[in-house]
């Protein structure tokens, strides 16, 4: 029985080597990083060496970096921690339509509750911020800009170096250090540029489960100047801004997954390119079918295609059966059949957002799994479609 892993937006595997320098801090080096004897000290240095290493990678310094539990806890301390240590009375936030629920969820419930104002930013139908847009959404009450690096569902790669550097101007202009510009990275860290000064940044969202690392474990990087409050309270770790036993083997293992990810990006990269677009090209064949996203700024791994008059829960569990894993929406929303705010936020209705099927590629991705997914998937469309009672115009893709 075939099995073709295509759910790479939602986790990846452990890299071996990952594992291998994660091993030793279960067992032989399991002192805790505060203790002060040796057993704890062999600990503390482990999680110092991963700090230090991914501070150069990021191009940032190792006390601008908080490590938690991952990526939905770091978008969290993020906006939380800004917004609760602002004490202005009226508070104004602006992120996108198309943010992941750690970041829309959290800011759609701070609006309820009146602690803050919001501006949602609409995307074109690629789904691109306008930076336009969001110069024009600024308002002195703005403290934060929240914008992610690359979309989990579409894999939409947003301007974030120029907004950045709009942000900057406006700034300047103003004569305020505020809004702080905050990135979700979580889909970006593996494949494109983490460098902070580059990007403009002054608060960067990370975890290990989307980079071939381990689960559970991510980072914010808080710039210099930068201030937050904690969101969990305890015994003072990460400088106070995350209290709790530190994930020594899980830090180790975030550090060694993002120095070989940034290391051998550029030629896998290149490699998943070919056969992202081979992949797209062979299922855009298929009739009534639409490429979601944009063609060329996108992750390398990411398809995401619409599918009319085709139910995207079954398509999936049709697929599984044949050995192919991919996902309707996201990951972290499936369980609802509520179609994928996103694919809504491109443009596409509510039909044709129920038959979009996204195929993230990864390490594992041969040529030889593409040609099979190209030669299963007509069939079971073909077969969904047959069983289908719905039949779609084409003008929905218009
Ligand atoms: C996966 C993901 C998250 C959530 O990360 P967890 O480590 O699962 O909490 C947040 N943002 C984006 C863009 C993601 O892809």
């Amino acid at each position: 029985m075939k099995s073709i892993y295509l759910d790479n937006a939602a986790t990846t595997p452990l890299d071996s080597r990952v594992l291998e320098k994660m091993q030793p801090y279960f067992s032989d080096v399991f002192g805790n990083p505060s203790s002060f004897h040796a057993a704890g000290l062999a600990a503390k240095k482990g999680v110092d060496a991963a700090r230090k290493s991914i501070a150069a990678l990021m191009n940032a310094h190792a006390d601008e970096l908080v490590f938690c539990s991952g990526g939905t806890e770091s978008d969290n301390l993020a906006i939380l921690g800004l917004v609760r240590t602002n004490k202005a009375k009226v508070k104004h936030v602006i992120t996108s339509a198309i943010e992941h629920p750690a970041v829309l969820e959290l800011l759609t419930h701070l609006q309820k509750a009146g602690e803050i104002e919001l501006t949602i930013l609409s995307v074109d139908k690629f789904g691109l911020v306008d930076v336009r847009e969001l110069e024009k959404a600024l308002r002195p009450e703005t403290i934060l800009v929240s914008i992610m690096y690359a979309n989990n569902e579409i894999g939409t790669i947003e301007p974030i170096a120029d907004m950045g550097r709009a942000l900057l101007k406006w700034r300047k202009t103003h004569n305020t250090p505020f809004p702080y510009f905050h990135t979700d990275a979580c889909q970006a860290a593996g494949v494109l540029d983490l460098d902070v000064e580059k990007l403009h940044v002054d608060l960067l969202t990370l975890n290990g489960s989307k980079i071939y690392g381990p689960k559970g474990v991510g980072l914010l990087f808080v710039r210099r100047g930068v201030e937050i409050e904690p969101i969990i309270y305890g015994g003072g770790q990460e400088r106070g801004l995350r209290s709790g036993t530190e994930n020594v083997p899980g830090i180790v293992g975030l550090a060694a997954a993002l120095e070989i990810a940034q290391a051998e990006k550029e030629k896998e990269n290149v490699r998943l390119t070919k056969l992202r677009d081979k992949l797209t090209a062979g299922l855009l064949k298929i009739k009534k079918t639409k490429l979601n996203g944009h063609a060329t700024e996108r992750l390398p791994n990411n398809v995401n295609i619409s599918f009319l008059d085709v139910e995207g829960e079954a398509a999936v569990l049709y697929l599984d059966a044949q050995g192919i894993y991919c996902s309707t929406g996201s990951a972290c929303a499936s369980g609802s059949l509520d179609p994928s705010h996103v694919i809504l936020a491109i443009g596409l209705p509510y039909e044709a957002a129920h038959g979009s099927l996204r195929f993230t590629l990864g390490h594992s991705t041969k040529p030889a799994d593409i040609d099979y997914v190209l030669k299963v998937v007509p069939d079971v469309m073909a077969k969904l479609r047959h069983m289908s009672p719905v039949n779609l115009d084409m003008k929905y893709f218009k």
